[in-house]
């Protein structure tokens, strides 16, 4: 095989060479939030290629953004190894929505959805009772909903992004689980889906990457906070990933379609590609493994 892996058309399936498959992208936009469902080409959340083995047999998990992308890998990823799935998503997402829902139920796990918008306080509390008593309780707690605009110039980031970004990625984080430890015990993981921008953060990405190192800290901090009570809490740092937070307003056209081409791999991940990550520390096997973040950035650096 030659050095340069040729661009074929992007199909799901086992992955065995990393470098492959390389999709074309054609230019794309949406408006925010986007949908996963109208992109081109799909990305793969593992509705045909994630296989489990009953690793979160019997759990229940609410997952912020598990409507598409990565939150929608971790959501059918989780059901695929037993567990049943409520997530949370804008009401403009329903779409993609519907098609998570369907992928549980087809794996024969109850599925929860809760359209709403986390930047309110209020919604956050109701949302989190509401999926609590429909699992009838809560052992994993997926933060993963996140808002990234980019913006080239400081002097044009106005203060509603800015505390659009900050209330999506930080307040909703701490509103949403401190409305929900009080329903969980020991044995429960928290998960907080941060970024390779915490630490190198893009000239163009300024409130997002400062939000994102927050969410490292989240984990750091309430991990020390929570070991006592048998509660494990980690943060993911995803690299480049094909998901509509890309192509509704996260990177501008041109670097959208070039998404993940300069990380070694030469490709952005497909959202499957890091849901073993997040079923490795929601389930039991990680039981000595908290206060930490991982990586998936395609050989880049975090
Ligand atoms: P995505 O657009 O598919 O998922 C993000 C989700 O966040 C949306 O589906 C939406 O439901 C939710 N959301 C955003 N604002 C919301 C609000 N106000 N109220 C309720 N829900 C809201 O994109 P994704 O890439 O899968 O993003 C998931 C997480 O991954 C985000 O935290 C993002 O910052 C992080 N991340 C993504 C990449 C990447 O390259 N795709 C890289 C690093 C980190
Ligand atoms: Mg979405």
């Amino acid at each position: 095989m030659s050095d340069t892996p040729a661009r074929t058309p992007f199909r799901s399936g086992a992955i065995t060479d990393p470098r492959l498959p390389v999709p074309d992208f054609p230019a794309q936009e949406q408006p925010f939030p986007g949908l996963a469902r109208e992109m081109d080409p799909l990305p793969d959340h593992g509705e045909t290629s994630y296989r489990g083995s009953g690793r979160l047999k019997g759990k229940r998990a609410l997952i912020t953004g598990g409507d598409s992308g990565i939150g929608a890998a971790a959501a059918i990823a989780f059901a695929r190894e037993g567990a049943d799935v409520a997530i949370t998503y804008l009401p403009d997402e329903q779409p993609d929505a519907d098609r998570v829902v369907a992928a549980i139920h087809a794996d024969g796990r109850r599925a929860v959805a809760i359209p709403g918008d986390l930047r309110d306080e209020v919604f956050c509390k109701e949302m989190v009772e509401s999926a609590v008593s429909q699992l009838g309780g809560l052992d994993i707690l997926v933060n993963n909903a996140g808002r990234q605009q980019f913006c080239n110039r400081l002097e044009d980031l106005t203060t509603e992004d800015f505390d659009a970004t900050m209330k999506t990625n930080i307040y909703a984080p701490f509103w949403v689980t401190r409305a929900a430890l009080p329903h969980m015990e020991a044995g429960g993981s928290i998960i907080i889906t941060s970024s390779v921008q915490a630490f190198s953060g893009s000239a163009h990405l300024f409130d997002y990457a400062q939000s994102k190192a927050a969410n490292v800290a989240f984990a750091q901090s309430l991990a020390k906070q929570l070991a006592p009570r048998g509660i494990r809490v980690n943060a993911v740092c995803p690299g480049p990933y094909w998901t509509a937070l890309q192509i509704s307003g996260g990177q501008p056209t041109d670097k959208a379609q070039e998404h993940g081409a300069s990380q070694p791999l030469g490709r952005p991940g497909q959202p499957v590609e890091i849901a073993p990550i997040y079923v490795l520390l929601a389930s039991d096997e990680a039981s000595y493994i908290t206060g930490e973040y991982f990586g998936s950035v395609g050989g880049g650096e975090l």
